[in-house]
């Protein structure tokens, strides 16, 4: 059994390789990293710290979908790629930075962490460990570089359920926000901690509605009757 990974070095001409090694069976795909970089080629860079999928620091793409590298067990012909949507900088390590920063940009950390209390969700959003999968799965980011994403979006919608006073959030995640999502939920299904941000997705703008604001995809369209939208 093999895997193949794509190597990067922007030092490197072509600074892009793919590279088959073999796999360790038993072993998660995190430890064949591990393996690899011990008895096979030192130069492997691969971030994972928690190794128990904690931390969110070893997600990576496997065939296309976002995989937490210590709890996915690889299959023969497994393509592993770093997460997408983010800058490389070397192999499979990602700076984070951009997508992390949507968190300030949607304005849901101003106001603290507020503890979810009596909370109906079995899964909350503060299991989030800020792995970027749900980011990386996303295809807006594709056309739209700015786009919060889900995992910023789901931290706003967490903060709601907690303050009396959402108008700064809810203001923050109208424009490359809530209504760009396509809601086709990627996002969900890449999570590994079970969250669901497009279901708070869809919360937000139910709430966004109730505080005034139109979805702006329906209040653009014409309807067959020449260009005539809502105000
Ligand atoms: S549901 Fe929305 S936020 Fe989630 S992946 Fe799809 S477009 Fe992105
Ligand atoms: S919402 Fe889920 S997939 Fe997205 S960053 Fe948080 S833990 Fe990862």
């Amino acid at each position: 059994m093999n895997i193949i990974i794509k190597r990067f070095d922007k030092y490197k001409e072509p600074n892009s390789i793919d590279m088959s090694y073999p796999v360790f069976e038993g072993l998660t795909l995190l430890e064949n990293f591990l393996k690899i970089k011990t008895t096979i080629d030192p130069t492997l860079v691969f971030s994972g710290v928690c190794r128990s999928g904690v931390c969110g620091s070893c997600s990576v793409m496997v065939n296309g979908k976002a995989k937490l590298a210590c709890s996915y067990k690889p299959k023969n012909g497994d393509y592993i790629e770093p997460l997408g949507y983010h800058e490389v900088q070397r192999d499979l390590i990602v700076d984070k930075n951009k997508a992390h920063y949507t968190l300030k940009t949607s304005h849901s950390w101003l106001n603290g962490e507020a503890k979810v209390e009596n909370s109906p969700k079995v899964t909350v959003q503060s299991d989030c460990i800020l792995c970027d999968s749900c980011y990386s799965a996303c295809p807006v980011l594709v056309v739209n570089g700015d786009f919060l994403g889900p995992f910023a979006l789901t931290k706003v919608y967490r903060y709601t359920l907690q303050s009396n006073d959402n108008k700064t959030s809810i203001d923050a995640i109208q424009k490359n926000g809530i209504w760009d999502c396509t809601l086709c939920g990627e996002c969900t299904i890449a999570c590994p901690q079970g969250i669901d941000p497009k279901m708070d997705i869809m919360n937000l703008r139910s709430k966004s509605v109730q505080s005034g604001y139109n979805d702006p995809n329906f209040t653009n369209m014409d309807f067959g009757f020449g260009g005539f939208g809502f105000d």
